[in-house]
């Protein structure tokens, strides 16, 4: 028997199946299965309740441990679901390795724009307005990344994605901003392509049409392209004397070491760290460093100042 044979004989026995009781939603016989009937005396717990985990769902969660521990038992290679490994939940969270990963990089985020917001007041300068709203497009970039590892729907998929793209694109335009902000017109330029661009793909990501790997080249172009130009900066700082240049070349470094965790694609290791949860865990440090370059650079640009007046 192989594999997909055995998916079948795991989810599609018994389509008279259907939940009425204890369910919080029935659903017509022919959309239950019978491997799912078998689980009617399970009680939903409070968070799939909260995060409403649909009685169709459930049956489908269970079909596909049932599925997984049958390709198990047969000594085979556990597959994908839907274009999904097989996750165990924690508190109705759908991918909790990846949800507290994302919680992770978050309170990274947050910690350093606090430590930011209270040495630089927005009204102290210009480019300090910048940086808040770095710090606000990550830290939304984030919390929708924890909601779609929660509870994965089209639109919370849609959400992260657009999310993810913006906190990317940010980090490019930030680069754009610092280092060219005396040549206004290339600047105003640059972000308006980028804008509409933005505004065409998120277009595109509504629509349903693009697909995950497409995405993913848009997000790796713009990280490459954002990374080159804080690279070349840092050079440029380094060459000056400057010190705390090197926080950024580690932060371009340890990205790019830690991307092909990204790229990778493994099965869950303890049924929750998949490749793509190791690699948002893997960045959760990340932020100490950006965002301590950005302060000594905030400080650096002060000093000039303070000494030019
Ligand atoms: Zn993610």
């Amino acid at each position: 028997m192989n594999a997909r044979e055995l998916l079948s004989a795991g989810c599609r026995q018994g389509r008279t199946g259907h939940f009425s009781e204890p369910w919080e939603r029935p659903v017509s016989s022919n959309e239950c299965t019978g491997m799912s009937r078998q689980n009617t005396t399970i009680q939903q717990d409070f968070w799939c309740r909260l995060f409403s985990w649909r009685c169709i769902d459930e049956c489908k969660y269970h079909c596909m441990w049932s599925a997984v521990k049958k390709l198990e038992n047969a000594g085979r290679q556990v597959v994908k679901f839907h274009g999904k490994w097989p996750f165990k939940r924690i508190m109705g969270m759908q991918e909790p390795a990846s949800v507290f990963a994302s919680l992770l990089n978050l309170l990274a985020n947050a910690y350093m724009y606090s430590k930011l917001r209270t040495e630089f007041s927005i009204k102290s300068r210009p480019m300090v307005l910048l940086w808040h709203l770095f710090a606000l497009v990550c830290m939304n970039a984030w919390v929708w990344s924890m909601v779609f590892h929660t509870r994965d729907t089209p639109f919370t998929e849609f959400m992260d994605y657009t999310c993810a793209l913006s906190m990317v694109m940010g980090l490019y335009v930030a680069a754009v901003v610092r280092i060219l902000h005396s040549q206004k017109k290339i600047v105003a330029t640059l972000l308006t392509g980028s804008l509409l661009y933005f505004a065409t793909h998120v277009r595109l990501l509504a629509t349903g049409v693009v697909d995950y790997d497409y995405n993913m080249t848009v997000n790796v172009i713009f990280g490459a392209v954002g990374s080159f130009i804080w690279l070349v900066y840092a050079g440029y700082l380094s060459a000056r004397g400057s010190r705390y240049s090197s926080r950024m070349l580690w932060f371009v470094t340890c990205s790019a070491v830690v991307l092909p965790l990204e790229l990778l694609d493994f099965p869950p290791v303890r049924r929750a760290w998949d490749a793509h949860a190791v690699w948002h865990l893997s960045t959760a440090p990340l932020p100490l460093l950006f965002y301590q370059f950005v302060i000594e650079d905030l400080r650096y640009t002060q000093s000039r100042q303070d000494k030019l007046l």
